[in-house]
């Protein structure tokens, strides 16, 4: 029947048209997640190796949806990146995180580090390095307090514009990582010149340690490369003992897994930072 048509071509469509939609759905949402106070910032510590101390933390971004729970990065962050919500997403992460960086420090605690990613995105945009000013100003985190992380493909890009705002946000105080270092590019020529602080070892390099030959030899490079260039290194993704000492062993000085400790609530970084660890 008519009837019957009608309803398989709308039951056909919906399934063919599920995954759109499902984007239509997050980025509808995401729109409103800021003012909503839906997103929330973990964070995860990075580790001194010698001395078991914590360095640092990278802040990681949650969406805690009404309807579908927390939302992995991995899923919005491409959508915020689509629909350009990225710019304010981006600036809100980086100003409650030196909100909170700055609240630890004024309760006493030990001062550490505090790492936010950048998406290529934001390099886009030509007020960047006033953002990263103003931001700094408002919450008066001392600016070496502050890390940003810029993707590989970011970092050799070499464009006149990229190198530029490296050079400004370096002159702001603050220091620059390389997130997932060894992952794509082979950019490890290019080092030397440019404007960076650390390396972050890309997990792939990492989870395979120490069976896997191949990636044994390229871990060995970077670190022996950083250390003489007085780039300094931090390893991600470590989950096992063997990692750890193959780490230790070539000296990286700091990693960052779940080995130690996963992303967590602000509250939990301030209890392990009051029991001095
Ligand atoms: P990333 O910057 O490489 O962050 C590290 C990711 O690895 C995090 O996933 C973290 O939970 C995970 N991880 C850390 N240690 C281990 C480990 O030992 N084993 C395993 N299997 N995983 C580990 P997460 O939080 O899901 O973030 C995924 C990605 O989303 C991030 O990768 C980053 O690219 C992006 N992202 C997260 N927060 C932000 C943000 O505020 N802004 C932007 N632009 N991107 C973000
Ligand atoms: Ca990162
Ligand atoms: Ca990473």
């Amino acid at each position: 029947s008519k009837e019957r048509g009608t309803n398989r071509y709308a039951f056909y469509s919906r399934e063919m048209r599920g995954e759109i939609q499902q984007k239509t759905i997050l980025i509808n949402g995401l729109y409103r997640a800021l003012e909503k106070q839906e997103l929330l910032l973990y964070y995860q510590p990075q580790v001194d190796i010698l001395t078991g101390r914590i360095t640092g933390v990278e802040a990681l971004i949650r969406w805690n949806h009404p309807g579908l729970g927390m939302v992995q990065p991995s899923v919005f962050i491409p959508l915020a990146e689509q629909s350009g919500l990225i710019h304010s997403i981006g600036e809100w992460v980086l100003r409650t995180a030196c909100e909170q960086n700055k609240r630890w420090q004024d309760i006493g605690l030990p001062p550490i580090r505090v790492a936010v990613n950048l998406s290529p995105e934001q390099f886009k945009n030509p007020k960047l390095v006033a953002i990263v000013k103003n931001v700094l100003e408002d919450t008066r985190l001392p600016p070496q307090y502050l890390e940003l992380e810029i993707t590989e493909s970011v970092a050799v890009k070499e464009a006149e514009t990229v190198i530029r705002s490296l050079r400004q946000l370096k002159e702001l105080g603050v220091s620059i990582a390389i997130d997932d270092f060894g992952s794509e590019y082979s950019s490890l020529g290019r080092l030397r010149s440019m404007p960076v602080d650390r390396i972050k070892m890309a997990m792939c390099l990492i989870q395979d340690l120490p069976t896997t030959p191949k990636d044994e030899a390229i871990a060995k490079a970077i670190l022996y490369l950083a250390r003489n260039i007085g780039v300094r290194v931090v390893a991600e993704g470590v989950e096992t003992e063997q990692q750890l000492e193959f780490l230790t062993r070539w000296s990286c000085r700091e990693v960052q897994g779940f080995y130690f400790y996963r992303p967590m609530p602000a509250e939990k970084v301030e209890e392990i930072l009051r029991q001095g660890q």
